[in-house]
C-alpha cells in the first residue's frame, strides 16, 4: 500500500505517518507515504501555486500546472500503469467505511489536497479519477480529509491492528452488519455508583454476544435508522434481530 499525497503543507502528514497505529504500521513498512509539494513544480521566482479566480469573487484558486506536474512525478514513482488520482473535495462522493475497504483492497492512490477556494477545473478534468468528501462541511484544506482516509484505510490492512478482531468489531464493519458499535466498559466494575452491565460480567460468551448485538441494534435504531434499513435490505438482520427491533418499537 502506497499513498502519494500532493500538498502545500507536507509537514502536516507526520500526524498519520509517525504516530499511533498508522505510525507503527509505517515503521513496519506495511504502507509507504510520499508527499509532493506543488511549489517544487513551479518555474517562476515566486514559486506561485495560486491565482485570482476568473469571473471575480473572493479567494484564490490553485493553478493547474504545478498540480499536474506533481501528479505526473508521483505517478512515475508508483508501480501501477494508471494510478487512481483522488481529489479531496466537499463536492465529491461521500467517503465511508466501504470506500475505505475498497481502498484497502487496492494498491493505494495519489491523493490531491486543495487549499483556498479549490483547484482549477481543468486540472480535475485532465488528471483526477475520483473525488471524495469526508462530510457535509468545509475544511480549510484537503490535508485533514486526506489523513482521515489514509488512517481509516491503513488500519484495515492485514496485520496492522494488534488483535485480528479489533476492526471486525468496529462500527460500520461487515461483521456488525454495518451497524453502530456497542458501548465499551473497562475497570473498575463500579464507577461513581454506576455498575458495568451484568451480561458483560457473566463470562457467558453467547449472552455477551447477544447483549452487544442488542445494544448495537438499539443505538443504531435511535441514531442511524438509515443503517437499519440498509442492513435489512442487504439481508444482514437475523430473525432474532428483527424480533428485538419489533420489541423496541413497542
Ligand atoms: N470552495 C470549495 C471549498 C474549498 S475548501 C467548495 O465550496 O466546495 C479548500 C479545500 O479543502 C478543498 O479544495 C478540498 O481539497 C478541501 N476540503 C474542504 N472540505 C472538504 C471535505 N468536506 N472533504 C474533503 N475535502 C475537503
Amino acid at each position: 500500500m502506497r499513498f502519494d499525497v500532493i500538498s502545500l503543507f507536507p509537514d502536516m502528514f507526520g500526524a498519520v505517518r509517525d504516530v499511533g497505529v498508522t505510525g507503527r504500521a509505517h515503521r513496519q513498512q506495511r504502507w509507504q507515504l510520499q508527499v509532493w509539494n506543488p511549489r517544487d513544480f513551479t518555474h517562476d521566482v515566486h514559486r506561485t501555486v495560486d491565482d485570482r479566480p476568473y469571473g471575480g469573487g473572493p479567494g484564490m484558486v490553485m493553478l493547474a500546472e504545478p498540480l499536474e506536474h506533481a501528479v505526473a512525478a508521483a505517478g512515475q514513482a508508483r508501480a501501477e500503469a494508471t494510478p487512481s488520482v483522488i481529489l479531496m473535495s466537499p463536492t465529491g462522493r461521500r467517503f465511508d467505511q466501504s470506500v475505505a475497504q475498497e481502498l484497502a483492497d487496492g494498491p493505494g492512490a495519489i491523493v490531491v489536497c486543495g487549499r483556498y477556494e479549490g483547484v482549477d477545473q481543468r486540472f480535475i478534468d485532465r488528471c483526477v479519477t475520483h473525488e471524495l468528501s469526508i462530510g457535509d462541511f468545509v475544511l480549510s484544506g484537503g490535508e485533514l480529509a486526506a489523513m482521515a482516509i489514509i488512517d481509516s484505510t491503513v488500519r484495515l490492512l492485514p496485520g496492522v491492528l494488534n488483535t485480528a478482531d479489533s476492526a471486525l468489531q468496529d462500527s460500520f464493519h461487515e461483521t456488525l452488519a454495518g451497524l453502530l458499535d456497542s458501548p465499551h466498559y473497562t475497570r473498575p466494575e463500579e464507577y461513581q455508583g454506576e455498575r458495568v452491565p451484568e451480561p458483560l460480567l457473566s463470562g457467558h460468551h453467547a449472552n455477551i454476544e447477544r447483549w452487544r448485538r442488542e445494544q448495537s441494534l438499539k443505538l443504531t435504531a435511535q441514531r442511524r435508522p438509515d443503517l437499519i434499513l440498509k442492513a435489512r435490505e442487504q439481508g444482514r438482520l437475523s430473525a432474532a434481530d428483527e424480533k428485538f427491533l419489533q420489541m423496541l418499537d413497542r
